[in-house]
Order: C-alpha cells, then structure tokens, then sequence
C-alpha cells in the first residue's frame, strides 16, 4: 500500500521537458473567462433560486402542490403577495435551536470521532484518503466519516422515534418553512465567509480563482479547497452532512407525517424512501470514490456549493416526500414494481459506470471491465507550475457506449422517484427536469474542462467516444 502511494506521488511529481501540449493546459481549472450568458445565468440563478425554492415550499404549504394556483390566485386578485407571505410560517426560536443543534452535531461526528467502520466493514475506504492533484498540484488529505456520521444520525432517530420520544419524528415537516430561514442563512454566511477568506486568509493561495467578476466569483467561488485547520474540509462536509445526511431524514419525517396523518405510509413513499435511501448510502459507501467527482476535483466553493447544500438540495431534492404527505399515492402493485426495477436498473448503471471509471484509475488501468482489459487512450496534461502529467481516458465498458454513461443511469433513478407520485401534478417532476439540465449542463461543463486540460488528447477521446449520454442520439 505504502509503495503504491509512493510510486503514485512519484508519477505525479514526474516532470518532463518536452513540451508538447498546448500551452492552454496549464490553464485547467482556472483563469474562466466571463462570457455573458454565464454572468446573465449566475444573475438569474442568485435572485431566484431562493424564490423558486420558497414558491415549490409555500404552494404546498398553502396550495397542495399545486404550482398553477397560487399564479391563478394572484392574477385573479383573490390574494395579493403580502397575503401569501403573512400566511407563511415565519422564523422562529424553535427552528433556530432545531437547526444549529443539528449543524452542531454534524460537525462534531465530522471533526472529532475518526472513521471506525473501515476497521470492520469489508470493502469499505474509509479514514484518510487522498483526493485529486488540484490544479496547483496539491494533493489534499480527507478524514473520510461521513457513512459512520450517517449511522449514527439515523440510529438516534430510531431510537428517539421508537424508544426515547425525544421529539416526534414529524419534527422536520412540522417546522419545514421556518427550517428553510435557518438554512437559507447558513447558507448565505457559509458563500459569503467562503469569499471573503478567499480575499483573506486562503487555505491554499494558488488554488484560488479570480475572474474580476464579483457575481461569478460569488457564485462559482475563488477557493478551490477551503479548509478551516488541517481536516474541516467546507466542501465535503457541506454536500455531504447538512446536504445528503439530511435527505434520507428528511424523507422519513415524511413518512411519519404520512402515518400521523392517515394511520399508514403509502407504497410511493416507501418507494421514495428505498429508492432515495439507496441512492445516500451509496454516496457515503463510495465518499472516498467522491473526492474525485467534478464537486470536489474541480468545482471551487462558492454559493453555488454552499447555499445550493444547505438549501436546494434539502429543500428540492425531497420534493417528492413532501408532496406525498399531501397527496398520498398509493400505487397498484404493477406500477410500484415497474417504478422499482426502473429505479434500481438506474442505479445499477449509475454505480457500475462510477465503479468502472474508479476501478481503471485506481489500478492504472491493470484491471478487467467485463471480463478485458480495459481499452483507453493515453493522455497528459500540465499544472501551473508547468509540471507534466500523465492520465488515461477509459474508451470500453460503459464508458465506450457515452462519455457519461453515469449520468444516465442517474438520470433514470432521478424518473423512478418522480413517477411513484402518479401524474397529477407537475411539482415532484421539478427534480427530473432539473437533474436533465443539472447533467446536460454539466456534461458540457466538463468537456470544456477536459478539452483545455487535455487539448487534443481529449480530442482523440471524443472521435472514439462519439456520445455523451445515450449512444446514437445525444
Ligand atoms: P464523472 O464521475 O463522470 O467525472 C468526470 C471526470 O472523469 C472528467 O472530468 C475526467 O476527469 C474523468 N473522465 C472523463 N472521462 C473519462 C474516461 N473515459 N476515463 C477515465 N476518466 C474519465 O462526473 P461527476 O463528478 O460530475 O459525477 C459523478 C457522479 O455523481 C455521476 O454519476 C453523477 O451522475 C453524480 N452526480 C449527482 C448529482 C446530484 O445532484 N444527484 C450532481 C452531480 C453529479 P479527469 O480530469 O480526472 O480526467
């Protein structure tokens, strides 16, 4: 183990003096120019993200879901806008308390209680791992707890729900509108002291991105790696434990509010909760495999990452929960098993594509996929500091049929949750639609990414790989 670390950190300082790439590679990562549909996006994007998230809340609160009636109402003159935000719950000492006990305690299983369950889940990478080399040649180190932190939350709530009554379990949904002022003002903080230690007191000063633009600096962030000490890592603690901890309690909250509310849980719910349940405990069963993803090899933190885990994704990606407490969908048993194995054939794509990917790089390509050894196309790309590296770009297994092949199996998951809510409102659909933007944005995010790190290498790439999503279409 130690001398594959060793022969790792050998490759990557590896420097070389021939020149051959583009001299548009060193600048990977950074130096984005600021084109005007960008600017005019992140502009929309900072005024109404948090309205279009207090609108999907407030139109169940107040309207079953419906996303047409409040719009109908106000242009009706039956309501005016200051009707709609007196009835809307506001901050209260409560949710406030609710709240920061809750960050609290995320930190502290963050920060202070080492991984354990890489000493006895076999399979499992936990404890400290390695993430990818920045574009400044930084390798960071990450103390990997979040399956441990996600154990114990969801063993207290248990045992509150079942044995101590603490609290009810309808605790989130009951305070769901005040909660969303808490997070909203986490969120807020988070982005704006992201920035301004990024002006400041930068964990890593060559890391950072200025683009001139405050707008996009805000939003897309100027440190790539914010940490406050040595492991209080601000990206992988905020997507994943006020963000994804939070989902998989959020939803069952739900559920109890369901039971509370008609005396049973309907088969929808369950299918949100198994299908979403699955798709958290992957993500804290793979979070060494998620230090590689996009969010934490290249994406910096800003708003779009702070305010988007402690707000968007809590409040939107559980949509279809809320929206079952107020329309209980109790589905005939063909649908829920066709919802079912669509849901977990998305999954298994989405794993299988993520696994293979990690597989190849891990090994260096001394793997099999499928049986072979893996096909690909050799490539090199060059930090700041004009260091030369080496890297390999996968062209079989699913990685042969799209260049993000991923994202599609993600893609039908995301279907299966929105489909158990039926067809009679638009609202749980919100999460489809999005992720098909999220994803097609991002594939094209990505790209242009790959094509500036690697140049004509990532060429070579796409002329074997002709696809992004689905093979002979898009
Ligand atoms: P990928 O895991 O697809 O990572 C893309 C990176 O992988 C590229 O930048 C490149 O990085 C490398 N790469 C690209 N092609 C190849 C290849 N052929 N062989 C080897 N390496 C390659 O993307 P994401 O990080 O965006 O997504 C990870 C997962 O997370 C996906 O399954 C996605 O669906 C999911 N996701 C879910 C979201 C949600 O909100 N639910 C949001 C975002 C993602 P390099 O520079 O290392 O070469």
């Amino acid at each position: 183990m130690a001398a594959h670390q060793e022969k790792k950190s050998e490759e990557r300082k590896r420097k070389s003096t021939q020149n051959d790439t583009q001299t548009s590679q060193a600048q990977w990562g950074r130096a984005w120019e600021v084109d005007w549909f960008s600017l005019a996006s992140i502009l929309f994007l900072l005024m109404f993200a948090p309205f279009i998230v207090y609108y999907f809340i407030m139109s169940c609160d107040q309207y079953q879901c419906s996303l047409t009636d409040p719009v109908v109402d106000l242009l009706m003159g039956n309501k005016h806008l200051s009707d709609i935000w007196n009835k809307t719950p506001p901050l209260t000492y409560r949710a406030a308390g609710i709240y920061t006990l809750w960050v609290t305690f995320q930190v502290f299983l963050y920060v202070f209680i080492p991984d354990l369950c890489h000493k006895f889940l076999p399979g499992y990478v936990g404890g400290v791992q390695e993430g990818a080399v920045t574009p400044a040649g930084v390798v960071n180190k990450y103390e990997i707890n979040g399956l441990q932190a996600w154990i114990i939350t969801h063993l207290l709530w248990f045992a509150n729900a079942y044995y101590f009554h603490w609290f009810s379990p309808t605790i989130i949904f009951d305070n769901w509108i005040p909660l969303l002022w808490c997070a909203n003002i986490l969120g807020y903080v988070v982005s704006t002291f992201a920035m301004i230690k990024g002006y400041l007191f930068p964990t890593n000063a060559k890391d950072c991105k200025f683009t001139g633009n405050f707008f996009y600096d805000y939003m897309m962030g100027i440190e790539f790696n914010p940490r406050i000490g040595k492991w209080f890592d601000f990206k992988l603690f905020f997507n994943g434990r006020p963000g994804i901890v939070a989902w998989t309690l959020i939803n069952l909250s739900y559920a109890a509010k369901q039971q509370e509310l008609y005396g049973q849980v309907t088969n929808s719910m369950i299918l949100v909760n198994v299908l979403q349940g699955i798709y958290v405990l992957d993500f804290f069963w793979n979070e060494a495999w998620y230090l590689k993803t996009i969010d934490i090899c290249h994406d910096h933190f800003g708003w779009y990452l702070g305010w988007g885990d402690c707000v968007w994704l809590p409040y939107t990606y559980t949509l279809q929960g809320l929206y079952l407490v107020y329309h209980p969908v109790q589905l005939c048993t063909a649908n829920a098993m066709g919802i079912l194995i669509l849901g977990l054939i998305g999954y298994y794509i989405f794993r299988m594509t993520n696994h293979q990917k990690d597989l190849f790089r891990r090994t260096n390509g001394n793997c099999k996929i499928w049986g072979k050894k893996p096909e690909y196309i050799e490539c090199s790309y060059m930090s700041v500091d004009g260091t030369k590296f080496y890297s390999k770009l996968m062209t079989s297994g699913f990685w042969g049929w799209a260049r993000h092949f991923n994202y599609t199996g993600d893609l039908m998951g995301s279907l299966a949750y929105c489909l158990a809510c039926g067809f009679e409102h638009i609202l749980p659909y919100f999460y489809i639609i999005y992720m098909m933007i999220l994803l097609t944005h991002r594939c094209l995010r990505d790209e242009h990414r790959c094509l500036s790190k690697y140049g004509k290498d990532w060429k070579r790439y796409t002329a074997a790989v002709p696809y992004r999503l689905l093979p002979g279409v898009f």
